[in-house]
């Protein structure tokens, strides 16, 4: 299969009427039963007919996704949430006003609509109506209801750059609407509404303070947040490896210049034994490591920032062909709490504690 791409401006609020055509080509070949990547204010999604069985069926092939890995169901506009779940609790409205459209995602109690491939046979459908407005206008011009998933490979890091996604999909889906970088750069938060309290399933943007100050209460999954807990975590997604570079990625904890000597010393090891080594480092700790490929994740001040860039680094490490990577370890609080969660996925949970 041939896959065309288009591309837009980065961040567009309105679009010019070639941007238009092409935003509404995108929505008529998801219409239509295909797939088509676009940018979100998360991540890339690779798009297709939410309720179309055989869409979601073929999300499913072109990404390798294990298929009791449910889809998220992308909507644009609040009303159409009704069409696709048996019930609106208090609840979802009040998070919708308050974090709609955003990188939000809320689960819910489906309806005969939305099929069971859809939802990895759960009787639950996970929604989301994201702020990017390009993604708007292909869910509207797609008729309103589209599973996007990440648009990587399973297993690896989500797209934050389109060429990340042809990279792994050229030749599998019909087209990439490349719309540059993403903002956000990690998965939207996802809250499970159907239990009581309410529990957080992916820690993300929104964090669990925020939803707090909506909702009361807010409880979040054991089994999300390390391997330590013993639980299998409740959104199916979160117990494969993800988001992982090819090379070993260890996560070092401990003060910061305990922590630079052992990354040193263990870069030094590694590179007599003939391995390629690179470093995850803050801007703050960066000039005390050694290792052939160093990157820079952002300030410890700016988590924003290391969102932003945790997975184009975790990539160019495959493009550079680096095999062992040793990352600092980062705050575990707030949004701190996503970037945690997703570097210790991608490390297969190996952290070395000082
Ligand atoms: P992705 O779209 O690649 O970011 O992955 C979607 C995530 O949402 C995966 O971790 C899924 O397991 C999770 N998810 C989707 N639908 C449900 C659901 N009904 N219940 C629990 N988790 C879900
Ligand atoms: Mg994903």
């Amino acid at each position: 299969m041939e896959t065309i791409t288009v591309r837009i401006r980065q961040d567009a609020e309105r679009f010019t009427p070639q941007e238009e055509e092409a935003l509404q080509w995108a929505g008529r070949v998801i219409k239509n039963g295909g797939l088509a990547a676009f940018p979100t204010e998360t991540v890339y999604g690779l798009g297709g007919d939410a309720l179309d069985r055989e869409s979601s069926r073929k999300i499913y092939q072109a990404k390798g996704r294990p298929q009791d890995n449910p889809l998220i169901v992308h909507i644009c506009r609040f009303e159409d949430l009704e069409k696709i779940v048996s019930r609106v609790p208090e609840e979802a409205v009040r998070i919708a006003e308050a974090f709609w459209p955003g990188p939000l995602t809320m689960i819910l109690e489906k309806s005969e609509r939305v099929p069971s491939e859809t939802t990895g046979g759960l009787k639950t459908v996970a929604v989301r109506f994201p702020s990017h407005k390009a993604a708007q206008k292909i869910i509207e011009y797609a008729g309103g209801f589209v599973a996007a998933p990440s648009a990587n490979t399973s297993g690896k890091p989500s797209p934050t750059l389109a060429k990340y996604v042809a990279e792994d999909l050229e030749g599998r889906i019909d087209m990439i609407v490349d719309g540059g970088q993403v903002g956000i750069g990690l998965e939207s938060t996802i809250v499970d509404l159907t239990v009581s309290p309410p529990q957080i399933l992916r820690p993300g943007y929104i964090t669990k303070e925020m939803l707090g100050r909506v909702l009361g209460h807010v409880d979040t999954d054991a089994g999300s947040l390390g391997a330590d807990s013993g639980q299998a975590p409740r959104a199916p997604g979160m117990k494969y490896r993800h988001y992982a570079p090819l090379g070993e990625l260890v996560i070092v904890e401990g003060e910061a210049d305990s922590a630079a000597d052992y990354i040193n010393r263990q870069t030094a090891a590694d590179h007599m034994a003939g391995e390629k080594t690179g470093v995850i480092g803050s801007r703050e700790y960066l000039d005390r490591y050694h290792a052939d490929v160093i990157k820079c994740a952002g300030s410890r001040e700016d988590e924003a920032g290391i969102a932003h860039s945790l997975y184009r680094i975790l990539r160019e490490f495959d493009d550079e062909g680096v095999t062992r990577i040793y990352s600092e370890s980062f705050v575990c609080s707030g949004f701190g709490q996503a970037i945690m969660n997703r570097l210790l996925k991608a490390a297969g949970h190996r952290v070395v504690k000082l």
